[in-house]
């Protein structure tokens, strides 16, 4: 069998944790599979290889940037080759340009565009370990570029679809996917099976333990995944396209997202085209919005507010400010102090009533709700930073702790 499998900063933070690793690896390679592996920079590396940068100029090229994140996962790979040399087993190391993970041109957030297979199965074929940098590829200008925060979960998932990989497995330092965030909520039970919607959602509200973008590329080309520790030997959770739990379950998981941002646009013209206006200003810059509101107000002015990440909140901020006389408003304001908690769960579409416990759950806490958007699989609200942990607490507890 072909197994892909990627170890997560933590997984290999230390020579101590490298050597752990080394051994799964030895030991799915012993038992006669091929195994291709993805590593994550030591640790906290990249966040201190940011730090760095910024020690050095605070607005440098995105590029230049790049080249520096990218030596991150470099190290690792190196490491854990040489950790399998000793142990006297067959492994090479390839970077992103090596094994030919070809992306988009736009740095710090590249798309993956295709992966020649050819090297890998190369190596493969002579029998040998393959460990591959995740996080970067290379565009077409043959620079390096990374592919987010988190990207490695991405990179496994688009080298096991090229591959046509049986199992894709993603290492980290939790047992798996969680009804929430196992180390902020200690009730939070671990879900055997999920759903690829359900996780993408999970992940995009917050959920770090996958990328979204690595769950969407698993949707598409059918990988099925599974999240588990490389600390704890224990059953993982597998993410497919259905899962068990899909009718039983009312809900799934919770997230929350810290990094968001509430820009409003406070008395736009009440005119027709206003809302396409200002959202079309924002999306020029590049810029995705979510649960966008509009309040009438009595004397015919309204005030609209959308969420944006919170890196974006200034660039929505100039674009819009940039057209105010197009748009017609009085100013711009912007609260970075909210938190966006989202409930997530398939079984949403078979139950009434779970808005209304959500809502029953915050009410209890006395949290006000500032802002609510609903989809078939997801109810998300807006509320004030300080109150987001024990929101997703009384959320959980009065669906998982009854
Ligand atoms: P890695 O370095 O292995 O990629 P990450 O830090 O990116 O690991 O993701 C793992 C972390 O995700 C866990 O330590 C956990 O705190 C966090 N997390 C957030 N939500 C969940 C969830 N629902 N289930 C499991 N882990 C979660
Ligand atoms: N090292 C990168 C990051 O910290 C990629 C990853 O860990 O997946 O975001
Ligand atoms: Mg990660």
């Amino acid at each position: 069998m072909l197994f892909v499998q990627k170890f997560g900063g933590s997984s290999v933070a230390n020579a101590e944790r490298i050597r752990n690793v080394a051994g799964i690896i030895a030991e799915k390679f012993l038992e006669g599979n091929e195994v291709v592996v993805v590593l994550s920079a030591q640790g906290d590396t990249t966040d201190e290889l940011l730090e760095k940068a910024a020690e050095i100029n605070p607005d440098p090229s995105k590029r230049e940037l790049d080249m520096l994140l990218t030596t991150g996962e470099q190290q690792s790979i190196a490491l854990m080759a040489m950790c399998l040399e000793g142990m006297g087993l067959p492994v090479v190391s390839l970077t992103g340009w090596q094994v030919g993970l070809r992306t988009d041109a736009s740095y710090g957030a590249a798309r993956i565009r295709r992966v020649d297979t050819e090297r890998l199965r190369r190596e493969l074929d002579k029998k040998r370990i393959v460990l591959v940098a995740g996080f970067q590829g290379v565009n077409k200008f043959d620079d390096y570029t990374t592919l987010g925060r988190g990207g490695s979960d991405t990179t496994a998932v688009a080298l096991a679809a090229a591959l046509h990989a049986d199992r894709c497995q993603i290492f980290t330092d939790v047992e798996g996917v969680y009804t929430a965030d196992p180390r902020k909520v200690p009730g939070a039970r671990k879900l055997e099976e999920i759903t690829y919607d359900e996780m993408l959602e999970l992940a995009s509200m917050g959920a770090q333990v996958l990328m979204n973008r690595s769950v969407q590329l698993a949707r598409r080309y059918g990988v099925e995944l599974e999240v588990l520790s490389s600390l704890v030997r224990a059953p993982g959770t597998k993410v497919k396209e259905v899962s068990k739990n899909m009718e039983e379950m009312k809900i799934t998981g919770i997230a929350k997202d810290e990094k968001v941002a509430r820009v409003t646009v406070v008395q736009v013209a009440d005119r027709p085209g206003s809302a396409f206006r200002v959202l079309n200003a924002v999306s020029r810059a590049g810029i995705n919005v979510d649960m966008i509101i509009q309040a009438n107000g009595r004397d015919g002015a309204n005030d609209m507010s959308f969420v944006v990440a919170e890196t974006d909140a200034e660039a929505a901020c100039r674009a819009l400010e940039e057209r105010q006389a197009a748009i017609g408003f009085d100013h711009i304001s912007v609260d970075k102090d909210i938190a966006k908690i989202s409930v997530v769960g398939a079984g949403m579409m078979s139950s009434v009533g779970i808005a209304s416990l959500v809502f029953e759950a915050l009410n209890d806490e006395h949290i006000n709700i500032q802002m609510i958007n609903t989809s078939e699989i997801k109810i998300s609200c807006v509320i004030d930073a300080a109150s987001a942990d024990r929101a997703v607490a009384a959320i959980h507890r009065k669906f998982f702790e009854q």
